[in-house]
């Protein structure tokens, strides 16, 4: 399968896409894993990025459509794949899709998990992460209403809404039977 996750920052999407992708025998991309990477790694790419993640601003697409380019080629993402963190704003969803079709391939569904923002805060807080200050968190927050939700939109046809308030075991057994649902 190919999916899409999008979700407000906190919704939990790194944590069902790591269920998810062990259940569909898929790999999980997690965008925001890839930069991390690069920036322990010190890579150039990790040097370029770094400011975008430490302030909650996108990383330009052109950078970031390149570096899943690469990641869709390798072997293990080729019969399918979950997308974390991946597209962010129409711009990439509309290269992803071109870079699918080039294949002949399509995005079977984009799961969407619904969360109220105000709960994500102080999960977010809890994490700890160097870019989980709350002025950070409260500013992707900001990009996520105002980049990456109008994806919803783009992708409604395809959009599975999943709520993403619960126990863990609980969120992905809905997403299981949802994808189910879709043969
Ligand atoms: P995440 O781990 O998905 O919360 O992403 C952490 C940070 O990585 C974001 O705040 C952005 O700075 C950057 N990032 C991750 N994915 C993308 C993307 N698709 N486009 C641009 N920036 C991204």
């Amino acid at each position: 399968m190919r999916l899409v996750l999008v979700g407000p920052p906190g919704a939990g999407k790194g944590t069902q896409a790591e269920v998810l992708s062990n259940k569909l025998g898929v790999p999980h991309i997690s965008t925001g894993d890839l930069f991390r990477a690069h920036i322990s790694q010190q890579t150039d790419l990790g040097k370029e990025v770094q400011e975008y993640l430490d302030s909650g601003e996108l990383v330009p697409d052109a950078v970031t459509n390149e570096m899943v380019r690469a990641r869709l080629a390798q072997p293990d993402a080729v019969n399918g794949f979950l997308l974390d963190g991946f597209p962010r704003n129409t711009a990439q969803a509309g290269v992803l899709g071109g870079m699918l079709a080039a294949d002949g391939h399509a995005l079977d569904a984009v799961l969407e998990f619904r969360i109220d923002e105000d709960v994500v805060v102080e999960r977010l807080l809890a994490r700890g992460r160097t870019d989980d200050k709350e002025e950070v968190i409260r500013h992707r927050q900001q990009v996520y209403r105002t980049e990456t939700a109008p994806l919803l939109d783009y992708y409604s046809d395809i959009v599975v809404t999943i709520d993403a308030v619960g126990e863990v075991d609980e969120i992905s057994e809905r997403a299981l039977r949802a994808l189910r649902a879709l043969k």
